[in-house]
């Protein structure tokens, strides 16, 4: 399947002069989630959108490939970012493809494994700071207005046009729009361009409705559900371990003008989630794509409104599980080798 720029290309700011740098992203599976359509009942059917299945296996490669494509149709000495992770693999690879430097700027010690591997194999100038992602934005921005960089985070306005386009995937399965769509929340791009893609399928009355946005924030990193930046945020989340969300005001936006709410999950609760997709729904995606779960679970247990009975509710799955191998692996035990013979094999069964 093409790319979101091939696909959707009469919704998105390009010419026929942009060149289109695309690792065919997009086109990924809107899964239904049997055991937690159950658990949710009233004949609702839960969806997620598996966002892991992207070509560097988070849902940053939509809105890159088009920062990237226009940063080449203009002069581009190469890009630049801050990360959590996922933004400076898409970046990385992005930029491999163009064949133009990046740079990443990244709080040390914070990235998860996979993440950080992907920007070192994809070529990328790597740069840990003694600091936060916040600390990171605030000196990229600077950098790349100095020296002529193209910053390519979501400040970048084609990152959250490319992004929309999830909204147009999903109302393109399902053949109308969910009733309501959960989503984790950290720098709050993506919940910004979800909601401008649904409004603008609406607009073009491509749709006949628009979902209702609810957004999760890890609890240690919830500065939108407190109404102030957090100094040092915290959570096993890394992906939205974020205290100053640079699309703040999009996200409030799309929480009011759909009637949706934002809420904050704790890290027990984001893991309970993680752990039920893995083992009862067969999808694995990394802990901060899990708070859209467990914002929906704890929404179902404190009794409060979901979507109307029968209603079609989706959560995205901003990353893959892959990408943190250790968080996987922590607090399980890796079994022991047995011998090579069937009855110690018999044995180590139970039969
Ligand atoms: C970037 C990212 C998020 C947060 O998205 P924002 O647009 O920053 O709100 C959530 N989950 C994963 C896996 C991410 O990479």
């Amino acid at each position: 399947m093409a790319g979101i720029i091939e696909r959707y290309r009469s919704r998105l700011p390009v010419t026929d002069d942009t060149p289109v740098i695309t690792l065919n992203e997009g086109s990924t599976p809107l899964i239904p989630a049997p055991v937690l359509s159950r658990i949710i009942g009233g004949d609702r059917k839960v969806f997620v959108k598996f966002e892991g299945l992207n070509p560097t296996c988070s849902f940053k490669d939509r809105g890159m490939t088009l920062a990237v494509s226009k940063a080449m149709e203009s002069e581009c000495r190469g890009v630049i970012c801050a990360s959590t992770g996922n933004t400076s693999a898409a970046a990385a690879a992005y930029a491999a493809r163009a064949e133009v430097p990046c740079y990443v700027v990244l709080p040390a010690g914070k990235v998860a494994a996979g993440k950080l591997a992907q920007a070192l194999v994809h070529g990328a100038t790597v740069l840990p700071i003694e600091g936060n992602f916040d600390q990171a934005l605030q000196l990229v921005v600077e950098i790349a207005e100095k020296e002529g960089i193209t910053l390519v985070n979501s400040l970048n306005p084609y990152r959250i046009e490319g992004q929309k386009t999830v909204a147009f995937e999903i109302a393109d399965t399902l053949g109308c729009a969910p009733d309501s769509h959960f989503l984790p929340v950290g720098n709050a791009g993506n919940i910004t361009a979800a909601w401008r893609g649904y409004r603008q399928y609406h607009e073009e009355q491509v749709i006949d409705s628009t979902p209702r946005m609810y957004g999760c924030q890890a609890a240690g990193a919830a500065p939108i559900v407190h109404g102030k930046p957090i100094e040092n945020p915290e959570t096993i989340a890394t992906a939205i371990r974020i205290g100053n969300p640079a699309s703040w005001k999009g996200a409030v936006e799309a929480i009011e003008q759909s009637e949706g709410e934002i809420s904050a999950v704790s890290d027990s609760q984001i893991l309970e989630a993680y752990a039920h997709l893995a083992s009862k729904e067969g999808v694995f995606c990394e802990p901060a794509s899990a708070a859209s779960v467990a914002g929906l679970l704890a929404r179902h247990r404190e009794g409060k409104e979901i979507c109307p009975e029968g209603g079609i509710v989706v959560c995205s799955l901003t990353g893959h599980g892959l990408k943190d191998p250790d968080r996987a692996i922590d607090g399980l035990d890796i079994p022991e080798a047995v011998p090579a013979d069937l009855d110690a094999l018999r044995k180590r069964m139970g039969l």
